[in-house]
């Protein structure tokens, strides 16, 4: 069992659930990943927190409203919950890449964010994501980047530059590796 505080942040879009073309819109369109809400009811098991950062720029475009994206993460958590596990805390960045807000990643606002609502550092938290942007974000805010190969993760890993990165086929893969390190 780790220490209480021990936080695993996430990106949402390809690491919990499936990216769609655009973005996801509406709950019903919120489709969980094969294995994500398990992996999340190890890690609440194992002890760990789960918090996630996750761009939703479909807000500032117009695709989606505030409240719609409010529903989906009702949604997830409820889904999250149900099978046994726990999202601590959702940081959202709603604004478009033009808008220069300092919490899109690959800036680290997001996670700025959660530090101030957990009242702690993350500094070191594993930080798994899809995209460039979110290891970029992890690097920016002192956290471990972790890559997963779903969502957009396989051209991730060809394109991004991975230096101090690990590569998971997916969050489930992740969570195996990081329960077996701890208890080791
Ligand atoms: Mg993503
Ligand atoms: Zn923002």
């Amino acid at each position: 069992m780790v220490a209480p505080t021990a936080t695993v942040i996430l990106d949402r879009d390809g690491v919990i659930n499936a990216d769609t073309v655009e973005c996801v819109r509406s709950v019903s369109a919120w489709q969980p990943l094969p294995g994500s809400l398990e992996a999340l009811a190890q890690l609440r098991r194992a002890g760990w927190q789960v918090v996630v950062a996750t761009n939703q720029s479909g807000v500032a475009r117009g695709l989606l409203s505030r409240r719609e994206l409010a529903s989906i993460h009702e949604h997830m958590c409820g889904e999250v919950n149900a099978a046994g596990g726990a999202i601590g805390a959702i940081a959202s960045c709603t604004h478009g890449p033009e808008e220069c807000c300092g919490c899109r990643k690959p800036a680290p606002g997001l996670i700025h964010q959660l530090e101030s609502r957990l009242g702690r550092s993350l500094q070191d938290a594993p930080f798994v994501g899809d995209a460039e942007r979110d290891l970029q974000a992890a690097r920016a805010a002192g956290c471990r980047p972790v890559l997963v190969r779903t969502g957009k993760g396989r051209r991730t890993e060809k394109v991004a530059d991975l230096s101090g990165v690990t590569v998971y086929d997916d969050l489930r893969a992740f969570v195996r590796c990081l329960l077996g390190e701890t208890s080791a």
